[in-house]
C-alpha cells in the first residue's frame, strides 16, 4: 500500500485518537486541495509498505487509541487502494480495531469497503455534475450514486462538504435538495470552512484567489440544513 504520511489526530477524522493514514494518489484534482503531493499516482516521498506491515504496526499502536480511537484511512483517495484496503479492513476487524475510511465518494467499490469500516466519511464538494467537473476534475456521478446508495441502505454516515467562496458557497439549498426524498436519519452532516493551509504544497498555479467564507456563511448553511432536520455536527 502506497503511504504518504501518517500521525495521530483527536476527533477530527473518525471518534477518538486516532492513527491516519494519508495514502498516495487521487482520481479528482479539487482546486483547493490541502494535500496537492499526495494526487499523483507516484511520488518519491511515498513509500510502498505491506499490509502485514501495516496491521502490524496498527495493533503496536493499539494503546493509542483512547476515547473510542482507531486508524483512519485517507488520502488523496484510500479507495483508489481497494485490493489491498480491503484485505488490511479484514486484517484490522479480526482484531478489533476500530476503523474509519474518509472518502471523495468516487469509488465503485465503495460499498463493500464501506461493510468492512467502522466509520465512513464521505466528502461531497459540489452537487452540479459540470461544475464538479470544472473544480474537481471529474463527474460526481458515481459520488451521488454512492451517496444515495448508502443512505438507501440504512449505513450510518457522515457526510463532509467543504465550503469555498465563489466555488460551492452560494446555495445551501442546492446541497440539501440532493437528500431530499432520502431517509437521513442515519446522516450527519458537516461542512468545512475553506483554509489555505496546503497552499504552498501546489506546483504551479494555485487558481482560488477568493475563497475565504464571507462571515456567516457556514452558519448559514447549517442552519438552513438543520431546518430541514438534518443533523448537523459543528466543528
Ligand atoms: S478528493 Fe481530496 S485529496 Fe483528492 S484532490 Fe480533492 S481534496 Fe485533494
Amino acid at each position: 500500500m502506497k503511504i504518504l504520511q501518517k500521525g495521530f489526530n483527536y476527533s477530527q477524522d473518525g471518534p477518538g485518537n486516532r492513527l491516519v493514514y494519508h495514502l498516495q494518489g487521487c482520481n479528482f484534482k479539487c482546486k483547493w486541495c490541502s494535500n496537492a503531493d499526495s494526487i499523483p499516482a507516484e511520488n518519491p516521498k511515498a513509500k510502498d509498505v505491506d499490509i502485514r506491515d501495516l496491521a502490524d504496526e496498527v495493533l503496536r499502536s493499539r494503546m493509542m487509541f483512547f476515547d473510542g480511537g482507531g486508524v483512519t484511512f485517507t488520502g488523496g483517495e484510500a479507495t483508489l487502494q481497494a485490493d489491498e484496503l480491503t484485505e488490511l479492513l479484514r486484517l484490522l476487524r479480526a482484531e478489533g480495531i476500530d476503523t474509519c475510511i474518509e472518502t471523495n465518494g468516487s469509488s465503485p467499490r465503495l460499498i463493500e469497503i464501506a461493510e468492512l469500516t467502522d466509520h465512513l466519511i464521505v466528502d461531497f464538494k459540489l452537487a452540479d455534475e459540470r461544475s464538479h467537473m470544472y473544480w474537481c476534475g471529474a463527474s460526481n456521478r458515481t459520488v451521488k450514486a454512492n451517496i444515495r446508495a448508502l443512505i438507501s441502505s440504512g449505513r450510518r454516515i457522515l457526510v463532509r462538504i467543504p465550503l469555498i467562496h465563489g466555488v460551492n458557497d452560494a446555495s445551501p439549498e442546492a446541497f440539501a435538495e440532493f437528500f431530499s426524498g432520502l431517509d437521513t436519519s442515519g446522516v450527519e452532516f458537516e461542512f468545512l470552512a475553506y483554509h489555505e493551509y496546503g497552499k504552498g504544497k501546489w506546483r504551479g498555479r494555485y487558481e482560488i484567489s477568493d475563497g475565504f467564507l464571507p462571515p456567516g456563511t457556514k452558519e448559514r448553511f447549517e442552519n438552513t440544513f438543520r431546518s430541514l432536520n438534518y443533523k448537523v455536527i459543528s466543528t
